[in-house]
């Protein structure tokens, strides 16, 4: 099916794109189109006016701002994520994240921004950010506010974004903590049947001092296991009951069944990657 027809802006700056998304009737705005381009056609949605990022400058910058946060344009891809240097030095869990997303065409064309603005529980950066305590800066003729990864994604495909906001850039405090993320898909490059995510730090006496861990594609959006988290924290490593603890925290949660897994099947792929990954991150 071909989209219904629509009106194309490619502004060239930020406030040009605003003033568009502030007059022009039905805004929506398009990133690499990855995921826009098949619901167009679809006809999931049937926008009046699409605003074209792609040639604002400012939108695929990654800076480093003076607290130490990498500060990521919305437009940067998923390939850049991979290969930017200051990524990679200061949050290196992000570049391996952006490795494991669909296949080399979706990295090159998909930017970090709209993945995030899609919310699709199944994508593979909302679990990092949580573990990352990350942020979205949205901006709009009103003006610019902050939200928390957490409160922005709201539910499958659903964010805090007003239709007149653009996410501008991801705020990613500096984490150069250990970390292991890995995905379970069926084939190389679909999306994600159980994804984790997680950092930890060990204090030199082999307790563990830090530990974050989330997971995606399981529930209606990431999870971020905090009673797991809070379970280990402090504890030393020989003296962990990881079974116990894991067995808790996945048996408090209901996976949707689906046809790339039933609840069952989640949860026991789950414990089995939960029980790896801590094993690895505190030994
Ligand atoms: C075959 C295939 C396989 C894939 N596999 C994976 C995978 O394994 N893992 C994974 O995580 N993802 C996967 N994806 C999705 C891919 O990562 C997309 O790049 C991503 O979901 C959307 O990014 P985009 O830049 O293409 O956004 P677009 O498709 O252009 O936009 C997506 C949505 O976000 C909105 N949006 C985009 N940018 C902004 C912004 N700056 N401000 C406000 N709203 C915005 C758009 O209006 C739209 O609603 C796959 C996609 C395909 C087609």
């Amino acid at each position: 099916m071909y989209p219904t027809e629509f009106e194309y802006y490619r502004p060239k700056t930020l406030d040009e794109a605003l003033e568009l998304m502030k007059t022009v009737e039905e805004p929506k705005v398009i990133a690499g189109g990855q995921s826009l381009m098949p619901m167009l056609k679809l006809r999931f949605y049937e926008p009046a006016c699409l605003i074209d990022l792609g040639a604002i400058p400012e939108l695929k910058q990654v800076k480093l701002d003076e607290g130490g946060n990498l500060r990521i344009g919305a437009m940067v891809t998923h390939f850049e994520v991979i290969e930017n240097g200051l990524i990679r030095e200061n949050a290196p869990i992000l570049a391996s994240t952006a490795e494991n997303i669909g296949d080399i065409q979706i990295r090159n064309r998909g930017t970090i921004g709209g993945s995030i603005c899609e919310a699709d529980p199944s994508a593979d950066y909302p679990p990092t950010m949580f573990v990352l305590e990350a942020s979205i800066v949205l901006l709009s003729k009103e003006g610019r506010r902050t939200v928390r990864i957490e409160d922005f994604i709201k539910g499958p495909y659903e964010t805090d974004a007003r239709e007149d906001e653009i996410a501008v850039e991801i705020i990613v405090p500096k984490s150069t903590d250990q970390y292991h993320v890995e995905k379970y898909a069926r084939r190389k490059a679909d999306f994600a049947v159980v994804s984790v995510a997680a950092i930890a730090r060990t204090a030199s006496d082999g307790s563990i001092e830090e530990l974050r861990i989330a997971a995606g594609a399981l529930t209606d959006g990431p999870e971020r296991l905090k009673s797991l988290e809070s379970a280990l924290k402090g504890k030393k490593k020989d003296s962990v009951d990881l079974q116990t603890s894991i067995s808790e925290t996945v048996d408090a949660l209901t996976p949707i069944s689906d046809i790339h897994g039933g609840e069952e099947y989640r949860k026991y792929s789950l414990k089995m990657m939960l029980a790896r990954v801590i094993k690895e991150l505190i030994e």
